[in-house]
């Protein structure tokens, strides 16, 4: 029996053999196309995929990886390496680029505070490592402080190591919160206008009084010099995702700092086990995807692609303002996710529907689409679309804007 690939070999060495032998074609379109198609699990599971005009939001996948990065992703799947071996590698040139002492790949921004508070409060002895969360009589400091306002969900990654945390408003509170078990002073750059307390401060405040400090940047790059400014300023280490603006894996993003605390830090990171980190595991095509991510996203043309979200976003600000009744107002917004946002508003006289509606409706139409839903109306980002989907999301908005005019 000839197998399938004999005969595809030889149909393709004879690219006429349809054309000339009519009976045949049939079974080449059928070959053809049996091999060409590549298996298509979006289809076979029935997932939904859409258009992100919303943003690089962790329940939406993120962002899509360059290309450059799954190449990687692709390539270094096809040979084995010591693990620790690829981060040491790949943590040297990171940390080059950043203007960092140290760097190592984690299982994402949230994972990289985890894995360097246990640094900080584990120092080079793998024991201690081996005992957290468990810090009761293990000699170890037990609390970080953090600012009333920067309690927004994300210290739950420092309280994984066994921590508790110590809530301040003003330089006067940290003084006095400041004793034996505090491990570390941690800094939230997205809520920075809600705390009373600014960066240098926080890091003068916490070398004063020899503590170590961290700050969460994980949605602030860009702009890239975020992923220099903070260690520039003195924090010891800087946390960031992976996935979100610099378009590397998901699942990935980097610890930054002081050596000796990414030192102590890999102590929990695999491939040792019994710790905290344990499953925190980053495979070599997400730590080599990752080193590529950054090293394309410092070296892109920013001005440029600032200009593609501004010129994309004024696209569908001038579909949407056709309709009578809306308006449009396009921001940066300061902390985090720094990219031009639209924000659109509607009267309710003019046009009858509800946010809830219009983002329904968006859903579940043709090419799917999501965007964020508002008090009061809608707002959307451009900078995770494709190449001319601008287009697409401007003519269904105004669509259905257009449609529930009254
Ligand atoms: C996204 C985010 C995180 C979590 O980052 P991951 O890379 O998903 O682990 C932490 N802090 C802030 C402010 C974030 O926006």
């Amino acid at each position: 029996m000839i197998s399938r690939r004999t005969i595809l070999k030889r149909l393709s060495t004879m690219p006429l053999l349809g054309g000339l032998v009519g009976s045949t074609a049939p079974l080449q379109s059928a070959l053809a196309s049996s091999a060409v198609a590549p298996r298509n699990l979006v289809k076979e599971l029935g997932i939904r995929t859409f258009i992100n005009a919303a943003g690089t939001y962790t329940a939406m996948t993120g962002s899509l990886m360059q290309e450059e990065v799954l190449e990687t992703i692709q390539a270094a799947s096809k040979e084995f390496m010591m693990l620790d071996d690829v981060q040491t590698k790949v943590g040297e040139k990171i940390a080059a680029l950043v203007h960092a002492e140290s760097a190592v790949v984690t299982a994402g921004c949230f994972s990289a505070m985890t894995l360097g508070l246990a640094g900080v409060l584990t120092g080079l002895d793998a024991k201690k490592a081996a005992q957290l969360p468990h810090l009761e009589g293990s000699g170890m400091k037990s609390e970080v402080i953090i600012q009333k306002g920067h309690n927004v969900g994300y210290s739950q990654a420092l309280t994984n190591t066994g921590c508790t945390i110590v809530f301040v408003e003003t330089p006067e509170e940290v003084e006095k919160a400041i004793n034996e078990k505090t491990a570390l002073m941690w800094f939230l750059h997205i809520q920075s206008d809600k705390g009373k307390i600014m960066h240098q401060d926080w890091v003068n405040l916490a070398k004063k009084h020899n503590i170590p400090t961290m700050i969460d940047i994980a949605a602030d790059v860009p702009p890239v010099e975020n992923l220099w400014r903070f260690h520039d300023m003195g924090f010891d280490l800087v946390c960031v995702s992976g996935g979100k603006a610099m378009r590397g894996p998901q699942s990935a993003g980097l610890l930054m700092g002081k050596k000796h605390l990414i030192d102590a830090a890999r102590l929990s990171m695999p491939p040792r086990g019994s710790t905290i980190g344990r499953g925190m595991k980053v495979n070599k095509e997400e730590i080599l995807g990752m080193y590529v991510a950054v090293e394309k996203f410092i070296k892109q043309d920013h001005q440029k692609e600032w200009q593609m979200w501004e010129d994309r976003t004024a696209h569908i600000a001038e579909a949407v303002k056709k309709v009578n009744g809306v308006t449009t107002e396009t921001f940066r917004p300061e902390l985090g996710n720094h990219t031009p946002t639209l924000r659109i508003r509607w009267e309710p006289a003019k046009v009858n529907l509800t946010v809830k509606a219009l983002q329904e409706n968006l859903r579940n139409g043709d090419p799917s689409i999501e965007i964020v839903g508002e008090q009061g109306g809608i707002s959307l980002t451009t900078w995770m679309l494709k190449p001319g989907q601008e287009k697409i999301v401007a003519s269904r908005l105004k669509e259905e804007l257009a449609k529930a005019a009254v």
